[in-house]
């Protein structure tokens, strides 16, 4: 392959040194579980999110499924999600007992359309979750808003976002709660399973740390039924590490999709990602739309060129939700955006020689 889709073992090697002692560090400390190093790590990535609490958990969807029961989404409640994103954001509502109900996305930005969530919204409505999927911030002013008029909780979906701002602001402390992941692939990623949740709320915060650990605050007395979903010391340690070079991926990141739109702009039937006024993407993913989709990752894979597809399978058409009745045609947006989306290579470490390669492989697709 000549341009991977992303390396991580060439991103994680890259600090191999600094990896090992930390791990030495953890080894040698006898603490393995809620210790000083997730501690560490939990004011350091608030202080990052600019935010007044961060709370280490076992996953992203963990991160997802702990939010919504501490602010008291309840089975038979109805939560309004994206149509267009990776199914987790949905498998939290239902690991609460609730139910999913999809918003379409603005074709143009691919996140969850604000204008769609008053028809979406009925008398259970409890609950939005906007996801900042491929790293774009979803416009969040008109969802807080609709959100505040109608007595919502907000809980976003992070897991791809880390380092966006939306005006001005990092995401992590807009809404009621924000979950996040640190999977390996992550703009910020351990290496193992790792999660988050930022809020501004100390209560909320204080009722995260109970229901990480099986409901308890103190040793052996259990006020709550808790999970055990705690971020690990050794995955604490190493994600120090990485949060340091979170800000010099994520500019790389932008320069590759600079380039990337430079050079891909006005290529017929190919669409490039629009970016909303006042934010600042983490570019987590660079997917570009067109309707000869799979001819396209054909002939870059022929030139050595990874690609992936960031939906192939939209969640109401998964088997998982067949129960909710959503055929194909109900959310014809996210099925048309699982049909043409393809994400080009894009990493903290990738270099733009290889994002000119790729933008030539792609224009000579187009016999450019
Ligand atoms: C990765 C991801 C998650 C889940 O994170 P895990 O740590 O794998 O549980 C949730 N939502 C989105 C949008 C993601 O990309």
């Amino acid at each position: 392959m000549h341009v991977p889709f992303l390396d991580l073992q060439a991103i994680n090697l890259q600090l191999e040194q600094e990896l090992l002692d930390a791990t030495r560090r953890v080894l040698g400390s006898g603490r393995y579980i809620l210790g000083q190093e997730v501690e560490d790590f939990e004011r350091e990535f608030a202080e990052y999110c600019e935010v007044g609490h961060a709370v280490g958990v076992a996953n992203g969807l963990d991160a997802l499924i702990l939010s919504l029961k501490a602010l008291g989404v309840c089975p038979g409640d109805e939560v309004l999600v994206p149509s267009n994103t990776y199914i987790a954001t949905w498998l939290a509502v239902s690991h609460v007992g609730a139910v999913p109900v999809p918003v379409e996305p603005s074709l143009a930005t691919c996140n969850m359309d604000p204008d769609r969530l008053e028809a979406a919204r009925t008398q259970r409505t409890r609950a939005v979750m906007p996801v900042h999927l491929y790293g774009q911030p979803a416009d969040l002013n008109p969802i807080l808003d609709f959100a505040n008029t109608h007595g919502l909780v907000v809980v976003e979906d992070a897991a791809q976002a880390h380092g966006a701002r939306y005006k001005g602001r990092r995401i992590g402390g807009h809404g009621h709660a924000v979950g996040w992941s640190f999977y390996p692939g992550k703009n910020l990623g351990g290496l193992g399973d790792g999660g988050a949740i930022t809020t501004n709320d100390a209560d909320l915060a204080k009722e995260l740390r109970t229901l990480r650990n099986y409901g308890s605050q103190s040793k052996y007395h259990n006020e709550v039924i808790g999970w055990n979903s705690r971020l690990d010391e050794l995955q604490a340690a190493l994600l120090r590490i990485k949060l340091r070079r979170l800000d010099a991926g994520n500019t790389q990141r932008a320069r590759i999709a600079a380039l990337y739109g430079k050079e891909l702009a006005n290529l017929p039937e190919l669409v490039v990602p629009h970016v909303i006024e006042g934010v600042v993407p983490a570019w987590h993913l660079y997917t570009v739309r067109l309707p000869r989709r799979d001819d396209l990752a054909r002939h870059l894979a022929g030139q050595g060129v990874g690609t992936m597809i960031h939906y192939p399978t939209p969640p109401h058409r998964q088997a998982a939700y067949t129960s909710l009745g959503l055929g194909q045609g109900s959310q014809p947006i996210a099925e048309n955006m699982a049909a043409q989306l393809l994400s080009l290579p894009i990493g903290p470490i990738m270099n733009l020689d290889d994002a000119i390669l790729v933008s030539h492989s792609i224009r000579n697709f187009f016999d450019l």
